[in-house]
């Protein structure tokens, strides 16, 4: 707990609440979420149509926090048709900054703060860079885009709250932000996992030894990314490497984040509610489960949302966690929900077969998930190509590799799987030649 109490003296914010005794946390939660409620039903007429079509009536139906399981979800398309301020919850006159995220849709996704959102947001932003190690001590070089997106401004102000030195080089020109790694002595790093083996190896051909460097610390954030991952950014960069989470249309960075324990990320409970969902039935997962991230906003005035559909897949962790804040955790994001496909009631992502079998013989062979129904059961096949690496002659040797595969993937998905070994012409492709990751052939037969 040390290194949350350093930070009392100081009043910047309260970082009592991450210690909370959870049934205080779940009465704070509700007495927010009333207020949040109560708010959009005023003032968003979106909010307002969708509760009167259900019949709630927040002061007087919110009784519980399960309630809100009665309200219905709020998804990205809602927020793009709501282009640009129709979702905001004050008058514009009250909005200090503006964000929208970039997207696949017809109009992006516009959000707004008031003068008090932008000191919550640098406060949780503050606490999540200080349970990842940060202290005023730092040099804290920001690699994110600034601009419209929010991940650039989000991590700077909370950064200065803390009082560590901030050098927002922002995203590209990646020798020079070795450069300023190098000179200005960086010792906190934060960048998406790929742009810091980017960095890294850039810096194996410009030949600068990373124990040079005076960096301690990478934190991670803004894409889905693997254990092995973060494995190989600290033993390239020679850091201890965290991960955080964050979204635009719930806050931005300071969501939720890694502490050093490095074992799943703090949802910052008093300031969002968190859901687990099943994507396509919409119900809640047990703890542990894989399903899609939802997020309600406890405390946002300009643009609070409610049940917001993340799209992001992830799992609840509710054991506690060593470093004794009781805030529960959300492993890592495995994937996107639209990358999902379901096996016999299962939850599968294809990306993430992959990965499995990249442990295996430390090489990603090309394969393709394909499920299939035989009678009324399902089955799950998976197509490898035979490469140089899982080529054997003798066949005994083929089989027990195949075996093995088998024995990994079940492990991991909890079905067991067929494995097919195929020649690498045999996998579908999609027109531009790349190997298909999923066929479902379970509507056909
Ligand atoms: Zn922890």
């Amino acid at each position: 707990m040390v290194r949350i109490s350093r930070w009392h003296h100081d009043h910047i914010w309260d970082p009592t609440h991450e210690c909370m005794d959870p049934e205080q946390l779940r009465q704070l939660q509700l007495e927010r979420l009333q207020a949040t409620l109560n708010r959009v039903y005023k003032n968003v007429a979106f909010y307002k149509k969708r509760f009167r079509e259900i019949g709630f009536v927040p002061e007087d139906d919110l009784i519980d926090l399960d309630d809100i399981k009665r309200l219905p979800f709020t998804s990205s398309e809602d927020v793009s048709n709501s282009y640009p301020y129709e979702m905001f919850a004050v008058p514009l006159r009250e909005v200090v900054r503006v964000h929208s995220s970039s997207g696949t849709m017809v109009n992006p996704r516009v959000v707004g703060y008031t003068r008090q959102d932008l000191k919550t947001w640098s406060n949780l932003v503050a606490r999540i860079l200080t349970s990842a190690g940060v202290t005023a001590d730092d040099v804290i070089q920001i690699t994110f885009g600034y601009g419209m997106l929010t991940g650039g401004l989000g991590i700077h102000y909370g950064a200065e709250l803390i009082g560590a030195s901030v050098l927002p080089t922002s995203t590209g020109r990646t020798e020079r932000q070795i450069k300023i790694m190098k000179d200005f002595r960086t010792t906190v790093l934060v960048s998406t996992p790929s742009y810091a083996l980017v960095i890294a190896d850039r810096m194996d051909e410009l030949g600068v030894d990373p124990k040079t460097l005076s960096l301690k610390y990478v934190v991670c954030a803004g894409e889905p990314w693997t254990e092995e991952m973060r494995q190989e950014i600290q033993e390239r960069l020679f850091a201890l490497v965290t991960d955080n989470y964050g979204i635009s249309e719930v806050m931005g960075p300071g969501v939720a984040g890694e502490c050093l324990e490095r074992a799943g990320m703090h949802v910052q409970e008093d300031h969002f509610l968190a859901e687990v969902i099943d994507p396509s039935s919409g119900e809640p997962v047990p703890p542990g489960e894989l399903g899609e991230l939802v997020l309600t906003t406890l405390t946002k005035e300009a643009f609070p949302v409610i049940r917001y559909r993340t799209g992001d897949l992830c799992r609840i962790i509710e054991t506690p966690c060593a470093c004794g804040r009781t805030f529960r955790r959300i492993s890592r994001i495995e994937g996107r929900s639209d990358q999902v496909v379901v096996i016999k009631g299962v939850n599968i992502v294809p990306e993430r077969i992959g990965d499995v079998l990249e442990k295996i013989k430390g090489e990603r062979p090309p394969y393709q998930l394909v499920a299939i129904r035989e009678g009324h059961e399902d089955h799950l096949e998976i197509r490898i190509a035979i490469t140089e690496a899982l080529f054997y002659d003798k066949m005994r040797e083929q089989r027990a590799l195949v075996d093995v595969m088998r024995q990994k993937v079940a492990n991991f998905i909890g079905i067991t799987p067929r494995i097919r070994l195929i020649e690498n012409r045999s996998l579908r492709r999609d027109e531009k030649g790349n190997v298909i990751l999923f066929i479902d052939e379970r509507k056909l037969q």
